[in-house]
């Protein structure tokens, strides 16, 4: 189940870098992840994909602790899960995520939504941070709205600054939940392709996702979730072309 595929980013399969080991959680008698066990190599690229509820969005914040687990472990490089506290926010900081709904700082510029977590968290200085920001918002395409407030960008705009806010914190690993889900059909692409390119560059991502050509062009390895499990694993090719299970085969069908 958990082999790992050395396919586009060259992963060295033994590199662990997130690994989740039998994971179990609920919500009230709803048992939401059942079993869980991941284990995603540095530089990997994994698509995440199932039907709604099946328990995606949950996995993504119990890896960054904005959910609790009930039982199992979770590690990032080599380190479990601190419970909370100052190891808790540096473990965050390590963890980028990129939400479907950007959740940018409103009353915050460009510039000072790359800026604040440097500053308050990594401890940077104004003017480092300020740098790193540009060359950020530079690399996602943005540089020219620096200063400008959410709101006056597009949502494809908006959802390029909080993946460069994600990576000023240096993470070791990126989380996208549906990141182009809430975004107009013209400015999927723009989004997708910096998430393309930030795979190529060697990041290390957990995407979930419904673009299946992502999936086929970036992704080493798809899981498929259902009802909380994750019912299959392969690579894309093989996944797409050949699902072995009858939930993957209608899921599936339904979507392509
Ligand atoms: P997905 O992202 O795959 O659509 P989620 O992880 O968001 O699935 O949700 C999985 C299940 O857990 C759903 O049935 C959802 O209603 C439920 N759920 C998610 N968050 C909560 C919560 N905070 N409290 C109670 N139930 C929740
Ligand atoms: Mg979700």
């Amino acid at each position: 189940m958990t082999e790992v595929s050395v396919a586009k980013n060259d992963v060295a399969a033994t590199d662990e870098l997130v690994v989740l080991k039998s994971v179990n959680k609920h919500f009230g008698a709803l048992h939401v992840l059942q079993d869980i066990d991941l284990t995603i190599a540095r530089g990997e690229v994994v698509v995440v994909i199932g039907p709604s509820g099946s328990g995606k969005s949950t996995l993504c914040r119990t890896i960054n602790r904005l959910e609790t687990i009930d039982s199992g472990t979770i590690s990032i490089d080599g380190k479990p899960l601190p419970q909370e506290g100052k190891a808790l926010a540096r473990l965050r900081a390590d963890v980028g995520m990129v939400f479907q709904s950007f959740n940018l700082f409103a009353h915050k510029t460009v510039l000072e939504n790359v800026t604040l977590g440097q500053i308050k968290v990594r401890k940077a200085d104004r003017k480092q941070a300020e740098e790193k920001a540009r060359g950020l918002l530079d690399r996602v395409g943005v540089a020219a709205q620096a200063d400008k407030y959410p709101a006056q960008l597009s949502g494809g705009q908006q959802q390029r600054v909080a993946i460069a806010r994600a990576l000023a914190m240096d993470p070791k690993v990126m989380l996208f939940d549906e990141p182009t889900s809430a975004l107009d059909p013209e400015m999927i692409n723009e989004v997708l392709e910096v998430m393309q390119q930030l795979a190529r560059d060697g990041m290390t991502m957990i995407v979930v996702t419904h673009e299946m050509g992502f999936a086929r062009s970036a992704a080493n390895r798809v899981v498929f979730m259902a009802d909380g499990r994750i019912v299959e694993e392969a690579a894309p090719d093989q996944f797409f072309s050949n699902p072995r299970s009858d939930r993957a085969k209608d899921f599936l069908s339904k979507i392509l």
